[in-house]
């Protein structure tokens, strides 16, 4: 039996890592799960799953759950209660399915209890890779990637040596808006970038797919999980989603790992590594599909990607600042304050305003993004 603690339970990754549990009772046990807002489902997943604590960020819904409760799961809010939510003495791999760098500092934590990660939350690695493998290297924990491509590079990569790695070839469907030029995308409806062709997610990768910062974050997920450097990942798009991603190797290879676009395999091969278990996912029909296509990414309609990889080039604290300016632009968008082509905009501009420095520590990473946070908002 594995013991499990998921950190944003109530979201896209978090409720299909749920359904994997559900099918396999005998292999998993939920002992933390966590949530933001979401309180009615909270206590859904406390019902049904009994862990032993629930962490709620903000402390008035962690109040009215607890209100709610009649069971011994214990109820804990804000920072401090993500944090305690991950180190149970028996929680063996802590899933991180919460959305944007809030997961940094429950991550750390976790390794430091040197429990093992199954990383779906990219935000993380973003803004604190360098730091976040380091440790894990040092408390001898395993970073297993959820990411889709994450784990078809780390699937294609079993029994290589990572020194036969020559290039990553990171696939991306194109999001809604592929094929369009940058004119077309000043007239775009919330509706159409919340409309993502293959993949049913939470708001803010969505709205990230939609400006191909998702494939742009994905990038520099892929250069701190796989130790490579920025030259050797091509981004592909691939629009049938069936591709997950593939690796070349120096001899020329080129092992992809393919499958129908859904999370189900990437969550659970991360949770069972290095079994493999069976699921109720259909079987590939290649002949079905028909036709797999691939095309080069366009640069000039979303700046986004060219901005992550600029980002990724200067390195220190820059990915920082792209993250922080990114999160902060996607939720304004959100909120209707600016328009979808401001996203780029706006990220570019603090860019240009940053001057990168070292970064040694979290506290170094937190003052990056309060600066970014504050440099935003002020204008
Ligand atoms: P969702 O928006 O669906 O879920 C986010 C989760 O995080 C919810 O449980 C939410 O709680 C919680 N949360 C949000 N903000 C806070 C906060 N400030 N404090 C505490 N908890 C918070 O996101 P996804 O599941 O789509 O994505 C999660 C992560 O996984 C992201 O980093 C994303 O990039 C990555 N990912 C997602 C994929 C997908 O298919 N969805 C694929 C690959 C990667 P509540 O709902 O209660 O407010
Ligand atoms: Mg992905």
């Amino acid at each position: 039996m594995k013991n499990i603690s998921i950190i944003g339970s109530t979201g896209s990754i978090g409720t299909q890592t749920l359904n994997i549990v559900r099918l396999n009772p005998d292999k998993l046990k939920v002992l933390a799960i966590s949530g933001n807002s979401n309180i009615a489902l909270l206590e859904k997943q406390i019902l049904e799953f009994n862990p032993k604590i629930c962490a709620v960020m903000d402390a008035e819904n962690a109040a009215r759950l607890k209100a709610r409760i009649s069971t011994k799961t214990k109820i804990v809010s804000g920072m401090q209660g993500l944090l305690e939510s991950v180190c149970l003495q028996d929680i063996e791999i802590v899933v991180t399915a919460i959305s944007g760098m809030i997961g940094l500092q429950p991550t750390l934590e976790a390794i430091k209890h040197k429990k093992n990660i199954a990383l779906a939350n990219k935000e993380t690695l973003v803004a604190g890779g360098s730091l976040v493998m380091n440790m894990a290297k040092e408390y001898g924990v395993c970073i297993l990637p959820v990411d889709s491509e994450h784990s078809a590079i780390f699937q294609a990569m079993q029994g290589n040596q990572t020194t036969a790695v020559k290039k990553i070839i990171l696939t991306a469907s194109g999001g809604p808006f592929r094929g369009k030029k940058r004119i077309d995308l000043l007239q775009v409806s919330r509706q159409d970038v919340l409309k993502h062709p293959n993949w049913h997610m939470g708001e803010k990768i969505t709205v990230d797919s939609a400006t191909l910062m998702n494939k742009g974050l994905e990038a520099i997920e892929a250069r701190w999980l796989f130790d490579v450097s920025m030259d050797q990942i091509e981004v592909v798009v691939h629009p049938q989603s069936i591709v997950h991603s593939a690796v070349e190797f120096i001899d020329r290879s080129v092992i992809a790992q393919m499958g129908y676009p859904d999370m189900t395999l990437p969550i659970q091969y991360a949770l069972f590594y290095p079994e493999r278990i069976s699921n109720l996912t259909p079987s590939l029909d290649l002949t079905a599909i028909g036709n797999l296509t691939f095309e080069k990414p366009d640069l000039d309609t979303f700046p986004c990607l060219a901005l992550a990889f600029e980002a990724m080039s200067i390195g220190k604290s820059m990915p920082i600042v792209l993250n922080k300016a990114n999160e902060i632009a996607v939720e304004l968008y959100l909120k209707n304050r600016i328009a979808f082509v401001e996203i780029p905009q706006l990220i570019g501009d603090v860019m240009s305003k940053h001057s990168p420095i070292d970064i040694g520590c979290l506290d170094d990473i937190l003052n990056v993004s309060a600066w970014t946070e504050k440099n935003i908002r002020n204008n």
